[in-house]
């Protein structure tokens, strides 16, 4: 039997009603703050919350006014500011590639709120300050790099920067120190494991036992594909910059959902048409109230991801609510001749066979007035033969497999082993090169 253990017990297993009593008085704390904004100053009193003391329920979380991804953009550079910007030591922006960045600033206390909740995330996963930990993922303005650099040093572990990338030297670092325990997106685990293959990296000589794979959506079958090929345990981490960044949900050793830090935020899932809360236990939009950042207070944010609450308790003992695993986002639903489609429908049905390599991309064109869907994957070296009829018939299984559940028919090609794009950040699964309306 797992002996379950908690960085913070006394929180982590509250009792539900005393959650929320702790939920209700920092939700008046961080209304008060945000009043102190700009924008808050002027769209809550536009709503008649002039006051923290109009919030008397949890229920009242409702009159606040959602904030939009657009609203922090249009708001930049200081429209989020609670505190003088003298008292800011440290800026993280989001890794969209378009448009006014999406900047959030932090106190001090911030990133030590921030850090803690990372810490406790790691813990949550059995590691301890016996752990070495390599953070494999990029480091600058993304979250992830610093965000769980300062979690993994709070819990006791030795920390190794590595950053993404450059596999060759990931793995001596794994070798000279003994890295137990990993952080990257799933497809640069992927990714590591075919490089492993190629380079003659053999398993025994790593001591490699957890890996924290977030950053990006992914299917259960990527996440078993994983614990599979380098034989270790996959954790599921959540968090977005909007949010400070990772420890905002993360998976117990159950690994069965991510439990959402309550005392840290409050969580609802709403229909992203309608706008109104889903039914208990259904998916829907992922909106986040952070109970726990002073110098950029953001109420009711639309995350655009698309998750739901499981309704059982963990068996972990932890009474925070835990979300399904993030599908995709409201905004990357392709529309293929009228037909919707979620990336991680593909995903699903390319991880779940073992024909298909661990890289995949998917590509739709217009071709005359109708979309054309294809999906390009690699496979192994030892089916990538010259043998025309042998590859035909490998392309017409995946293309059976896959058009079954997604109700379109695609084009599939084969690739060879290491020949499509490999990312160091989030990965791009999807090439949409139709003409734009303008
Ligand atoms: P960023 O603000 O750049 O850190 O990006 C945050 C976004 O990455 C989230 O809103 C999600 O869309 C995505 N994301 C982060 N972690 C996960 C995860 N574990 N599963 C699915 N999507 C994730
Ligand atoms: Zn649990």
């Amino acid at each position: 039997m797992t002996a379950y253990q908690y960085w913070n017990p006394g929180v982590e297993t509250m009792n539900r009603s005393e959650l929320k009593a702790l939920q209700l008085e920092k939700l008046k704390w961080a209304v008060k703050n945000a009043l102190r904004t700009p924008f808050y100053a002027k769209r809550l009193k536009e709503a008649g919350v002039d006051s923290p003391d109009v919030i008397k329920t949890l229920d009242d979380l409702r009159r606040i006014p959602f904030t939009a991804k657009h609203d922090l953009r249009n708001g930049f550079p200081y429209g989020f500011l609670s505190v003088p910007k003298d008292e800011i030591i440290r800026l993280h922006a989001s890794s969209g590639t378009t448009g006014t960045p999406t900047t959030i600033y932090f106190n001090r206390e911030d990133i030590a709120r921030w850090t803690a909740f990372v810490a406790r995330s790691i813990y949550a996963t059995g590691c301890n300050k016996t752990d070495v930990f390599q953070n494999m993922i990029t480091y600058g303005l993304f979250t992830g790099g610093l965000g769980f650099h300062a979690g993994g040093e709070e819990v006791g572990m030795l920390v190794i920067p590595s950053g993404a990338g450059n596999t060759a030297r990931q793995f001596r670092l794994m070798r000279d120190f003994g890295t137990t325990v990993v952080h990257a997106t799933p497809s640069f685990l992927l990714h590591v494991e075919s490089k492993m293959r190629e380079e003659g990296v053999k398993r025994e000589s790593l001591k490699l036992r957890k890996a924290f794979a977030g950053a990006e959506p992914y299917s259960e079958d990527t996440r078993k594909r994983i614990e599979a090929l380098l034989a270790i345990d996959v954790y599921n981490s959540y968090g977005l910059s909007e949010m400070n960044g990772p420890g905002v949900a993360f998976e117990c050793q159950c690994k069965n959902g991510l439990h959402l830090w309550e005392d840290g935020y409050i969580g609802e899932i709403i229909n992203p048409d309608t706008l109104d809360p889903v039914k208990e236990g259904e998916t829907g939009e992922l909106v986040l109230t952070c109970l726990c950042r002073e110098a950029t207070p953001l109420l009711r944010y639309r995350t655009r991801d698309l998750s739901g609450f499981y309704t059982e308790p963990c068996a972990c003992g932890r009474t925070h609510r835990r979300l399904r695993r993030i599908t995709g986002r409201t905004d990357d639903m392709l529309i293929i001749n009228g037909v919707n489609l979620f990336p991680s429908q593909i995903e699903e049905v390319v991880m779940s066979m073992k024909e298909a390599g661990n890289n995949y991309l998917i590509v739709v064109e217009k071709e005359g007035v109708l979309d054309r869907l294809t999906v390009r994957i690699e496979v192994s070296p030892a089916l990538f033969t010259d043998d025309a009829r042998l590859l035909n018939a490998l392309k017409e299984k995946i293309r059976k497999t896959l058009q079954a559940p997604i109700t379109i028919n695609p084009r599939v090609e084969l690739h060879e082993y290491g020949s499509l794009p490999v990312s160091e950040g989030k990965t791009k699964r999807v090439q949409d090169n139709r003409p734009k309306d303008i």
